[in-house]
């Protein structure tokens, strides 16, 4: 019996990988002289890896990223413009409105009303609370968890509040690496919702036979199958 629900918020509720590739486009775009486009990619995924011990996760490590990476390419020859445009592009990343993906506000506000509803999710901490704001859907939820990482002891401590325990929750997300595996892991259920655009980081393998894990097309599809567990 389902106590708890999970919710993951970047594209799992709100489009969010969209406005990351648009900026990539910007970027190859913009520095097209120096390096072809796979290279860029190249160099600014290496960039990312590198400095999310450092930044963690966001808008603002991507900005830092690109801007390391035009440096890096161009041998600290890119023209103040191009950085210009750059931080212009993560600011209109932080302002652009919210997108709700298919069936997630009416999902959000049926199980409201039969279970205690947790947003996990990580990233910059004000844009996260921005978006969750702007998304009208945050008086359903019982708690916010900002995090920097998404472990298996994260959705230990989410879902061991009182009242609540592992094994009665569930977690729903689009990311098989950070809101499946370790939720999974600690004991949790898990719900796959796969999304068309998906970060490399963000990949792994589906896992195999567990019993708690499970995989739906689109959050329309979620009371449903909450009913079931
Ligand atoms: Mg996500």
């Amino acid at each position: 019996m389902i106590t708890t629900i999970g919710f993951d918020a970047d594209d799992t509720l709100w489009q969010n990988e969209a406005f990351f590739r648009l900026s990539q486009e910007r970027f190859v775009t913009l520095l097209a002289d120096y390096a072809d486009p796979d290279h860029l990619m190249e160099r600014l995924t290496e960039a990312e890896m590198r400095n999310l011990g450092h930044y963690g996760f966001g808008i603002k490590g991507f900005v830092l990223s690109m801007i390391e990476t035009a440096l890096d390419v161009t041998e600290n020859r890119v023209a103040g413009s191009v950085v210009r445009e750059l931080i212009d592009a993560g600011q209109d990343m932080l302002q652009h409105p919210i997108h709700l993906l298919e069936g997630a506000a009416d999902a959000v506000r049926a199980l409201a009303a039969t279970h205690t509803l947790i947003l996990i999710t990580k990233g910059d901490l004000l844009d996260q609370e921005r978006k969750l704001a702007q998304s009208g859907l945050g008086e359903y939820f019982d708690g916010v968890d900002i995090v920097s990482d998404k472990t298996p002891q994260t959705y230990q401590n989410a879902f061991s509040r009182p009242g609540m325990t592992p094994s009665q929750s569930v977690m729903v997300g689009n990311s098989l690496r950070s809101d499946i595996l370790p939720a999974l892991k600690a004991g949790a259920h898990a719900v796959h919702v796969p999304h068309d655009l998906t970060w490399s980081y963000e990949r792994a393998d589906t896992p195999g036979n567990s019993e708690r894990f499970h995989q739906i097309t689109s959050l329309a599809d979620l009371p449903e199958l909450i009913a079931t567990l």
